[in-house]
């Protein structure tokens, strides 16, 4: 098994690290999908831009991911309208959705050849409960809000899933599947072609009032973007409303077509669980089965557990439970770390000494980083602020500031996960 990212060629980037003083209109901290599309965004507007990467562009959970493309992320529709009301719910759902639509524009207008498959999502209930009060709700709450959605009991599901010990589904359309990692490196050579300066290998380390420092120069400007998802409090943003929780992504060997019918006898689809600790699986255009989940033991560690035995494992177990006659064999298998804040929702602000430095992350999903690099763009240019307030780091979480103060942040975020996603039921 390669203990290596299968999206990553052999060969990792050459990287130009900035030496020199420079000065630019915005500069933009962060090269995956949400500091990418923010530079994309303003370079459209016709500002110059500087980007500096701590590692190379794609190095980030942006690369690493399995590269489900919906609006879902870590919360559902309902999650998102049981915890922010009706109103809000649907404008951070549309959010999610302005991203989806920017990431599958800007394959289609580059022509980025990132294994682009267009399939249906399907939210799968593990248990009966799982049904009634994950599965269920999420189908009336999308029919409420005008969003097209199909439920399947156990016996109708049996059509769009060979899964064994499931209880029944939600299906839904317009989402897709990439190699975000080849998105992202389309994107950051797109860009510099269109004249954005990138420097890759190189960290911020401060802000200066018109600035930001790396080791080897100052980047000069007049807004500064800081978009680097769970590493915001590295610079100090955000410090307490940040973490990060760990998951794992196995890519199999090319399955046989008779093991992908087994699998999904109708077609393929974009599948996850209820659970709080969930898997999530679909077919990549090889052929190969890409499955990941998450480790209770692991998912709040604050380090990258190097050996991923346990999670082949538990990975394993899963398969043999659902899919006992399809033979699997796991050829990759890596650990990545998805920003998250505490009630799973996205973080946007402004530093409190040096008003010019915006900030976003805790993106929780390829999309809502997309929409979250335009919505600092557009803070730059057109004084966005629609979401400023709810997607606040002082805003209301279940675990708030002074239980987090005594229990640390580890079991503070592992609470206020379980409270977002379960309690507002
Ligand atoms: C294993 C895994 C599977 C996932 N699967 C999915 C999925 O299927 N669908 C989905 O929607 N989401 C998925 N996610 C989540 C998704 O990948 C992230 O939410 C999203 O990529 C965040 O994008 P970003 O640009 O905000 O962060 P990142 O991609 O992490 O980019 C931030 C960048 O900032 C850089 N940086 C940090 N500090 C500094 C600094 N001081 N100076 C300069 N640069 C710095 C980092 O090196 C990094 O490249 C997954 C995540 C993981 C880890």
């Amino acid at each position: 098994v390669h203990r290596a990212v299968y999206w990553h060629p052999q060969q990792l980037p050459q990287t130009t690290p900035l030496r020199r003083n420079i000065s630019s209109d915005v500069a933009v901290v962060g090269g995956g999908m949400a500091g990418l599309t923010c530079a994309q965004v303003l370079v459209e507007r016709g500002l110059s831009v500087t980007l500096v990467e701590q590692a190379f562009c794609g190095a980030g959970a942006s690369g690493r991911s399995s590269g489900f493309i919906t609006p879902d992320s870590e919360l559902e529709l309902w999650h998102l309208v049981a915890n922010y009301g009706e109103q809000q719910g649907k404008a951070l759902w549309e959010f999610a959705m302005s991203g989806l639509e920017r990431i599958r524009r800007t394959i289609s207008e580059l022509g980025i050849d990132c294994d682009y498959q267009i399939q249906d999502s399907l939210l799968l209930a593990r248990t009966p409960n799982g049904f009634e009060k994950g599965v269920r709700v999420e189908h009336e709450t999308r029919r409420a809000l005008g969003y097209r959605a199909s439920l399947y009991d156990r016996v109708s599901l049996g059509k769009i899933i060979g899964a064994r010990a499931v209880h029944g589904g939600v299906r839904y359309d317009g989402t897709f599947g990439i190699n975000s990692y080849a998105y992202c490196r389309a994107l950051r050579n797109e860009l510099e072609r269109r004249g954005v300066q990138i420097f890759e290998g190189t960290r911020a380390t401060r802000f200066a009032a018109g600035g930001v420092e790396t080791p080897g120069g100052t980047v000069t400007a007049p807004a500064i973007a800081v978009l680097t998802d769970r590493a915001l409090p590295d610079l100090g943003l955000a410090p307490a409303a940040v973490y990060q929780a760990q998951t794992f992504l196995a890519v199999s060997k090319p399955l046989h077509d008779r093991d992908i019918r087994a699998i999904f006898p109708d077609d393929r689809l974009m599948v996850w669980d209820t659970d709080l600790l969930y898997h999530y699986f679909r077919i990549t255009g090889e052929g190969r089965l890409l499955l990941g989940g998450s480790q209770l033991s692991s998912m709040y560690s604050g380090h990258e557990i190097r050996s991923p035995q346990r999670a082949a494992t538990s990975l394993g177990r899963y398969l043999a439970r659902h899919f006992p006659s399809v033979t699997v064999e796991i050829d990759y298998i890596w650990p990545g770390f998805i920003g998250v804040s505490k009630d799973l929702a996205p973080i946007v602000g402004r530093h409190a000494a040096f008003p010019t430095v915006l900030f976003a992350g805790a993106a929780a999903g390829l999309p809502w980083a997309a929409a979250l690099g335009e919505y600092l763009a557009q803070k730059i240019t057109d004084r966005r602020c629609e979401l400023d307030q709810t997607l606040s780091a002082e805003r209301r979480f279940p675990i708030g500031k002074r239980v987090q103060a005594v229990f640390g942040k580890r079991v503070s975020f592992a609470l206020s996960h379980a409270a977002t996603k379960y309690l507002s039921r």
